[in-house]
């Protein structure tokens, strides 16, 4: 017969037992994902009745068209330039209007201003502003999950332009547009956009250069269908190029990231990192050095009357968010480092036991910690002689001035020597010289400071606290 064995955990109590479970909060994007119907992925099957087929033609047939018109037409100095411009003054409608103005509100727009984005944006043919801006609000909210519709964590393909071109496997998630239709110019474009996508798309910048210069087939292949192209795929980096490609300085929890590649391509939305982070500030690019138009446009704009209002987020939430990412990679860089051992994790030694093992080594007790040099005694700068003349001995002042004051780096190295603590032999809490330089200025986890912070260092923390409430002139008595 086996010996009974008492059970791994001790029996609930009869309080815990009253206690009810803890409940689950369930995630909103997974509840709302569980209730909706899914359609499946696609596959070599299903792929064809899947697609939206006149976003597939409009997406693959502009540039096959463009590319093929620019092959077979002379490119004309005046139409060229007027290209690049209409490139810009389209794409302002969607970098400045759809997506600062309307979709985040990062400030007010006179009418006159108003009117302008919105048919410049209809110029960029990618849908009203109120589609838009739906679209782009549950992006933001709901990023990198399959609510969000250009979900960054379905491929680089997806998010530039797989979906666009497919059916959308789920529904993307709620989002509030309340403001957009109130709004008189909103509801205008929505319901008069394919006059304006018409006019501003394919009319407008094919006609100026027919009338202006007389080249009619430049304007059609350079101004209106190569620059829409281009007005295309920069927008399409955003949600593709600024999700993978670059830093995150700002915050790493999402995908978003910045980058300057993506602000020439995208007149200057590349910084998505810091937009997501502060979506509501007019600027995209914070130092004036960084490459953001539409900040300067919007600027701009102010400066004639045409825009009020422009956002920023405080400078000092920005510089937090900075800072916790810099800490983030200190920490890496202090994780891949080896840390001299603490009071815990050492053997406590008695005088007689230190006086004992020192004749069998060279071991010297400096500030309460007891090392082992043998491996240093030819290497020692000051000479070997500096070193055996305190074996079993205290050479806490004559490291710390008294012979010679050490540097940082000497007594970092020092510590990577201990092998004991003196029982006893501990210094005073307020002397903070037995912990090396390097440590003084450590990086901890909140859980590790408030659970797991080394006696030593507990101890320092707490006199430190002390030692400045006095310095404040508290009476504690
Ligand atoms: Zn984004
Ligand atoms: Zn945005």
């Amino acid at each position: 017969m086996g010996v009974p064995t008492p059970p791994m955990t001790p029996p609930l109590t009869p309080s815990q037992l009253r206690q009810p479970p803890p409940v689950e909060i369930e995630n909103y994007v997974t509840r709302t994902l569980r209730n909706q119907e899914v359609l499946p992925p696609l596959d070599r099957h299903n792929w064809f009745k899947e697609m939206i087929w006149l976003h597939v033609i409009f997406i693959i047939f502009t540039p096959v068209v463009g590319f093929w018109g620019a092959y077979h037409t002379k490119l004309v100095w005046k139409t060229g330039f007027f290209s690049v411009f209409y490139y810009f003054f389209t794409g302002l409608g969607i970098t400045a209007g759809y997506h600062r103005l309307w979709a985040h509100r990062c400030y007010n727009a006179t009418k006159p201003l108003q009117y302008v984005l919105a048919l410049a944006g209809a110029g960029a043919v990618q849908g009203s502003i109120k589609w838009w801006c739906r679209d782009h609000r549950a992006h933001h909210r709901y990023t990198d999950t399959d609510l969000d519709p250009y979900n960054a964590h379905r491929g680089l393909y997806w998010s530039h332009v797989g979906w666009i071109m497919t059916k959308p496997r789920t529904r993307p998630g709620m989002a509030d547009v309340s403001d957009l239709k109130k709004s008189h110019i909103v509801q205008w474009q929505h319901k008069y956009f394919i006059p304006c996508l018409l006019l501003m798309g394919f009319v407008l910048p094919t006609i100026i250069p027919w009338l202006l210069w007389g080249d009619l087939r430049g304007g059609i292949v350079y101004a209106a269908i190569l620059r829409l192209v281009f007005v295309h795929h920069s927008t399409f980096c955003v949600n593709s190029l600024a999700h993978w490609l670059g830093e995150a300085p700002f915050d790493d929890k999402h995908t978003p990231r910045d980058h300057l590649v993506t602000a020439l391509v995208t007149i200057g939305e590349g910084y998505h990192n810091f937009h997501h982070q502060f979506p509501m500030d007019y600027r995209n690019a914070i130092k004036w050095y960084q490459y953001d138009p539409t900040k300067w446009f919007i600027w701009g704009c102010k400066q004639i009357g045409l825009a009020s209002h422009l956002k920023v987020f405080p400078a000092n939430e920005i510089r937090k968010g900075q800072l916790t990412m810099r800490l983030k990679e200190l920490r890496e860089i202090q994780q891949d480092l080896v840390w001299p051992e603490g009071r815990n994790e050492l053997p406590i030694v008695s005088w007689a036991e230190f006086q004992e093992h020192s004749g069998k080594a060279p071991l010297i007790l400096i500030s309460g910690f007891i090392h082992d040099v043998s491996d240093f005694l030819n290497d020692h700068p000051g000479g070997r002689n500096h070193l055996t003349q305190y074996i079993g001995q205290d050479a806490t002042s004559a490291f710390f001035g008294g012979i010679y004051d050490h540097s940082n780096a000497a007594h970092n190295l020092l510590a990577m020597k201990r092998v004991g603590v003196l029982h006893g032999g501990h210094p005073h809490a307020l002397d903070d010289r037995f912990i090396p330089p390097s440590q003084k200025l450590r990086i901890a986890e909140y859980n590790e400071l408030v659970t797991n912070i080394p006696m030593d260092c507990e101890q320092t923390l707490l006199s430190g606290d002390l030692k400045r409430r006095r310095n404040a002139g508290h009476n504690y008595e």
